[in-house]
């Protein structure tokens, strides 16, 4: 068979990760593969002129709720506009059409990792993986309770094998527990009934485990008091906790990735008395290598919020006087919600939040530290990333929105005197590098090096000459989008479906230590669970295309 071969010529390309930076050269593809030049045959090869256009890496989405029980409890009673963006078909799609080509699911409780990889092979053209959920988990909190450290790390490792899991996602940790006893988490000292520890017990050991384990990526917290007035206090607290362990993985620095933090820099003692706090997160974040973090921005519109944190299901619903669409608690693992929202430009809570996050993005001085999400469809759904992209890119388009915000907001936030804009390069950085290295993938994704996969999108933007009106329209509809090699969107348009791979994590501890563990598991689950073992495997066979990612 003949090699599958492009060129694509004359582009301006953007990949920060090997420090180019708007420079016009050529970009060679061989069998899925980013070449040299010589190693293709030109007669043979197909070329893409992109002469006047910009060339980015693939698109990579680090937290995008698509798949397990929540998203698609909820889904049948979502928004429409929802509803027709979430089928799985169409995700992958809609991606691509953007000029992304990788997206993960941050939130699967262990118990459905089937469910959610079967989900995951329906989604087309893009890759794609899941982080499973540990931070109500009873085992992980037993093990942290009496300091067993090893076998803490034992039970990641074998989890992550056997769901074809990615990372760790805790949300709210010990926080989905408490909840359970009717109590809301406050702080990260705050007692976890039974178990007797503290989110800063669990941070710590799971931070520690995670690091000796050398995982890809480092723990992906979504803080505790998400979404509560005040919780700027224990976003930095969280901080300060991944700036005293060191990474164990040498892709990355960070020891914490903070999801979504938009939601977890509000200061003030109630609703009423909000205000952003984004300027000392920014502080500290630009402080630190130790810590990155996901914007979840929000964009203005009816939506569905989604969270594993069903306390905050809870109190945003409360909040907005809705009724949650859904709220679990999925046996001993974690919790799940989902509330319809609307976020509107008049009211001042959602346009503090939009302020507060377009503040994060502009005051942390480093985008390498920053990657692009809505946290979708929760902040709104991906497709709205050109509009924010539009935000971060130009002040005139953040003026239009302040001129319909309510007055309130120039005494709750400073974004109206932030000159800042970014330049395509730092979009190149939030929307592919950075979360590539966040992720510790950055060797195979994020860039057009030689060896990488090739994976490109090509934008019909002049760089001389940008206008609001053309980088909505370029990032709306790519002039092409490359995914393994292959042409699958041609002027914004969908021209073939390929699969993509699901991603996971393998990595060993020793054996006798994963065998104590098992017992230990086995044992909690006949004495509390109403599921087995077998729930928890994922065979093979199971999984359309994968990829094994194995620390070094
Ligand atoms: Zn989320």
């Amino acid at each position: 068979m003949k090699p599958n071969q492009l060129l694509i010529k004359n582009g301006y390309v953007y990949d920060p990760i090997n420090g180019i930076n708007c420079e016009r050269m050529d970009i060679a593809i061989k069998d899925g593969k980013i070449v040299e030049d010589k190693e293709i045959n030109l007669q043979e090869a197909t070329a893409i002129e992109a002469k006047g256009m910009v060339v980015f890496p693939g698109g990579i989405d680090i937290h995008s709720h698509m798949v397990g029980p929540v998203v698609g409890g909820a889904l049948p009673i979502a928004p429409k506009e929802v509803q027709r963006a979430l089928v799985l078909k169409q995700i992958g799609r809609l991606y691509a059409k953007m000029g992304w080509t990788m997206a993960i699911d941050p939130a699967v409780p262990p118990l459905f990792a089937k469910q959610a990889v079967m989900e995951l092979n329906e989604i087309p053209i893009i890759d794609k993986a899941f982080y499973m959920l540990l931070g109500s988990n009873w085992l992980m909190m037993e093990y942290v309770k009496e300091n067993l450290f090893d076998k803490f790390s034992a039970y990641v490792s074998w989890l992550l094998r056997n769901l074809r899991a990615f990372a760790v996602k805790l949300a709210n940790p010990g926080g989905g527990e408490l909840w359970s006893w009717h109590y809301d988490l406050q702080s990260l000292d705050d007692v976890i009934p039974y178990f007797n520890v503290t989110p800063r017990e669990i941070l710590n050991t799971i931070i520690k485990a995670n690091e000796k384990l050398a995982l890809p990526h480092s723990i992906h917290l979504h803080c505790n008091n998400t979404l509560r007035p005040g919780n700027a206090s224990a976003t930095m607290g969280s901080i300060k906790i991944a700036n005293t362990l060191e990474a164990g993985n040498a892709e990355r620095k960070q020891t914490m990735h903070i999801a979504h933090i938009q939601y977890n820099c509000y200061g003030g003692k109630d609703w009423d008395s909000m205000e952003s706090r984004a300027e000392e997160v920014a502080k500290s974040i630009n402080s630190t290598d130790k810590v990155t973090a996901d914007l979840g921005q929000i964009t203005f519109g009816e939506t569905m919020f989604l969270s594993p944190d069903g306390c905050l299901v809870n109190r945003i619903a409360t909040l907005f006087k809705e009724t949650p669409l859904l709220n679990r608690d999925f046996e001993n693992e974690d919790t799940c919600g989902g509330v319809k929202l609307t976020y509107s430009r008049d009211n001042p809570i959602n346009s503090l939040q939009w302020a507060i996050g377009l503040e994060l993005a502009l005051l942390i001085d480093d985008p390498w530290k920053l990657s692009l999400t809505t946290n979708s469809p929760s902040g709104g759904l991906f497709t709205k990333y050109p509009e924010v992209i539009c935000w971060l890119m130009s002040k005139e388009d953040r003026e239009t929105v302040l001129k319909e915000s309510p007055p309130t907001l120039q005494k709750t936030s400073c974004i109206a005197a932030i000159e800042r804009e970014y330049d395509l390069y730092d979009i190149a950085v939030i929307t592919r590098a950075s979360p590539a290295r966040a992720l510790g993938i950055s060797k195979i994704k994020g860039h057009l090096g030689i060896g990488a996969d090739a994976d490109v999108s090509i934008y019909g933007l002049n760089p001389e000459n940008l206008t609001h009106h053309c980088l909505n329209r370029a990032f709306s509809g790519a002039a092409y989008t490359i995914k393994s090699g292959r042409i699958v969107v041609k002027n914004g348009e969908v021209v073939q479906d390929i699969q993509g791979q699901i991603m996971w994590t393998e990595t060993r501890v020793d054996e006798n230590l994963e065998k104590a563990m098992l017992n230990d598991l086995e044992l909690i689950l006949k004495r509390f669970y109403s599921l087995n073992f077998s729930n928890y495997m994922v065979p093979e066979n199971y999984v359309q295309e994968g990829r094994v990612i194995t620390p070094k």
